[in-house]
């Protein structure tokens, strides 16, 4: 099997690597940015009818925390949307016979039922702090749906919880929570700074699945002969922001007082993937919070230390 990974030097697509490369009988085909860019339609066609692979994983995305969303919504939007129509028109086009769109939970609407199942699509108003990405995912999702429906190629997604691991944004402002905070515990104390602000009022809860169990998850998933359109992915339960907190303070060694800045978004109050389609076809996540805490922290450490932060 040939397959296209495309976003390869993200979190995801570096998990997704990780995992076919020990696949027997797949070959992998990886382009950097450079290489490839995919927001060029004439460049992507180009590229998938070259290289005609027999699967793609839509892993490349312009992904950010809530407050890059809030603050660039028109490139959440225009990158994400572009890179769908890009990939999935140009693999159709391509005689590409299996595609597997990824997105994320944030499509769901902001006062979906808890957990959210795949049948609250489009039910509702999104969360406005990320809505123009998820506006571009749901039209990905959608035209995967309809490539499969109108042309009978397998085309379809899988929207994973938010993820965390190795190979995550650690930026101060933009990245997302759990690196957020890894980043913020690690640098009080090895400063000996005594306090650490997180934001919001840390009640909101979220769900973390490791990137390595979405990786395998991936794999399931393709060996399936008739996936549905939509599938979620997560571990089926939650912790509050605050738990998190502690929880990441314990793993990095920080003793010290937490604030909380009431000024930033709490963003939405829940969002608690539903995954019991995925555990009845027969995956579950295998990846402990903790243990998979502990591990993020130690590549972290490791990321710093070789200078590639
Ligand atoms: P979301 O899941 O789309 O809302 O995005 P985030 O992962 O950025 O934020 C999740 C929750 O964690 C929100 O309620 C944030 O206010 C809260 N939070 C607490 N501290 C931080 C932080 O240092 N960085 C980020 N990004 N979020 C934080």
């Amino acid at each position: 099997m040939k397959l296209f990974i495309a976003g390869h030097n993200g979190m995801v697509g570096g998990a997704l690597v990780r995992r076919f490369q020990a696949e027997p009988g797949v070959q992998l085909v990886l382009r950097t940015r450079k290489e490839l860019d995919l927001t060029s339609q004439a460049a992507v066609h180009a590229f998938l009818a070259a290289e005609k692979p027999d699967v793609v994983i839509m892993a490349a995305a312009k992904v950010g925390g809530i407050h890059a969303n809030n603050t660039y919504p028109a490139d959440f939007a225009y990158d994400n949307l572009v890179i769908a129509t890009n990939t999935i028109h140009g693999a159709y086009a391509a005689g590409v016979k299996r595609f597997l769109f990824l997105g994320s939970s944030c499509i769901y609407p902001k006062l979906a039922p808890q957990p959210m199942p795949e049948s609250c699509l489009l039910t509702g108003p999104l969360e406005p702090t990320n809505e123009a990405y998820a506006i571009a995912k749901i039209a990905g999702l959608k035209l995967c749906e309809y490539y499969r429906k109108q042309h009978g190629v397998l085309y379809h997604s899988a929207m994973p919880t938010n993820l965390y691991g190795p190979g995550d944004n650690y930026h101060p402002q933009n990245s997302h929570v759990l690196p957020a905070l890894i980043r913020k515990f690690h640098e009080a104390k090895e400063a000996g700074r005594p306090e650490v602000v997180a934001w919001g009022s840390g009640s909101p809860k979220r769900e973390f699945l490791h990137v390595d169990d979405l990786a395998d998850a991936c794999a399931f998933l393709l060996r399936l002969d008739n996936p549905p359109d939509l599938l979620n992915i997560g571990t089926g339960t939650d912790v509050t922001i605050r738990e998190l907190t502690e929880l990441v303070a314990e793993v990095t060694g920080f003793t010290g007082r937490i604030a909380w800045d009431a000024t930033k978004p709490d963003g939405t109050p829940r969002k608690l993937m539903d995954v019991s389609k995925l555990a009845a076809l027969g995956w579950k996540a295998k990846t402990a919070l903790r243990d998979g805490v502990r591990l993020t922290y130690a590549s972290y450490l490791a990321e710093l230390k070789a200078g590639s932060l």
